[in-house]
């Protein structure tokens, strides 16, 4: 088991940087999910850790010992791709035994560890079959038990779900979560999937264009995104947003938007923004109330009504953006129909127009 620690670490190919100094600490057993848009440079930073790639600058510890210069078999780690390569020629069992008998242990010793992580991994009686007579779900579980059979003491998945089919990477992610739990190792995932950082993560770090923006635990980012990127990032529907100017007229202190609308701002937002300021306001679709005509006189007419079951998306233009409002109930709600929307002051995110953090 180890903690990792990353200080200042960055990464130039020729002229270009892709990773500026990222300064980072992760516990022992912690699951640290690694998240950002493609080309955000996450998969860098971790295959600068497993010593994949040369680091540029800064300093890579892990397990309180420099790393930089090590060579990735000294680091001991098990790195999990997307791409699972199992050998085809080989049963389950002769797969996962591969590195060891690699590294010239004895099967006396390696058998227990197969059998233990085959039962983990519901691959118990699969032992025999060869990659082609398994599923999806079951090769990739395969190349989960290959790394786990090495016992390391730092897991790295880089996008190990991206082949899989939807319903299979739900269940997948538990298990992945499941797997920790019993191990308790320290993982660091990337993924560029929100939904799989938010579900199976201790901790997030969210990246974009080489830097990290915000790390903190999954709904900590998602009730208090620091700045624009963050809240925009996590949430599907993603957050709403409309870029306004603070003013302090007849419905008090409120921010006015280009299309005239003008949204009441709680008392508090006082202290950090003043009549004149460029703010944006963000609300997750989930926070606005439908069923109510009252405290803001925010309308908007309904343009796409889109059901998916559990809830309904109701899209429409707000102080020129695009909004989406989500309902749990079974609305008879039509295209064309005006609402009144309810944004609740204690729902409401406030970022500064210009930098994109958050204010207050
Ligand atoms: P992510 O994993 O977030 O999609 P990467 O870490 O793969 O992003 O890439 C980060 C940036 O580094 C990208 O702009 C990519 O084009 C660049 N990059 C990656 N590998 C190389 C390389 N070998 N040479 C030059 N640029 C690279």
């Amino acid at each position: 088991m180890a903690a990792v620690q990353l200080s200042g670490i960055f990464k130039r190919y020729g002229d270009t940087q892709v990773v500026h100094g990222v300064d980072l600490h992760i516990d022992d057993g912690e699951f640290v999910v690694l998240v950002g848009p493609s080309g955000c440079g996450k998969s860098t930073l971790m295959r600068m850790v497993a010593g994949l790639e040369e680091i540029s600058g800064g300093d890579l510890m892990i397990g309180g010992t420099r790393a930089n210069a090590l060579a990735p078999q000294e680091r001991n780690i098990s790195m999990v791709f997307q791409s699972y390569a199992l050998y085809p020629h080989l049963s389950v069992y002769e797969n996962i035994a591969f590195g060891p008998r690699i590294r010239k242990e004895s099967e006396k010793d390696f058998k227990p560890r197969i059998e233990k992580a085959a039962k983990m991994l519901n691959l118990g009686s699969y032992l025999d079959r060869l990659p082609r007579a398994l599923s999806g779900g079951q090769r990739q579980r395969v190349a989960m038990g290959r790394a786990v059979v090495r016992e390391p003491s730092l897991f790295l998945f880089d996008e190990p779900l991206s082949n899989l089919d939807a319903k299979l990477r739900v269940q997948m992610r538990t298990e992945i979560k499941a797997l920790h739990q019993r191990l308790k190792n320290t993982i660091i995932y990337v993924t560029h999937d929100q939904i799989e950082a938010m579900t199976m993560a201790d901790r997030i770090v969210v990246m974009n264009a080489g830097r990290i923006e915000q790390v903190g635990r999954p709904l900590e980012l998602y009730d208090r995104p620091a700045n624009l990127f963050v809240a925009s990032f996590l949430g599907s529907p993603s957050m709403n947003f409309a870029e306004g100017e603070i003013v302090q007229g007849d419905l008090g202190f409120a921010l006015a938007l280009s299309d005239g609308h003008v949204i009441p701002l709680p008392e508090a937002a006082r202290a950090y923004a003043a009549p004149g300021a460029r703010v944006t306001l963000g609300i997750r679709p989930e926070h606005i109330e439908t069923d109510t005509t009252a405290h803001t006189g925010v309308a908007m007419e309904v343009e796409v009504v889109e059901p998916t079951g559990a809830e309904t998306h109701l899209y429409g233009q707000i102080g020129g953006s695009t909004w989406c409002v989500t309902t749990r109930q079974r609305s008879k709600i039509e295209p064309g129909q005006r609402i009144a929307l309810g944004l609740p002051a204690g729902h409401l995110h406030l970022f500064d127009t210009e930098s994109g953090a958050r204010l207050g």
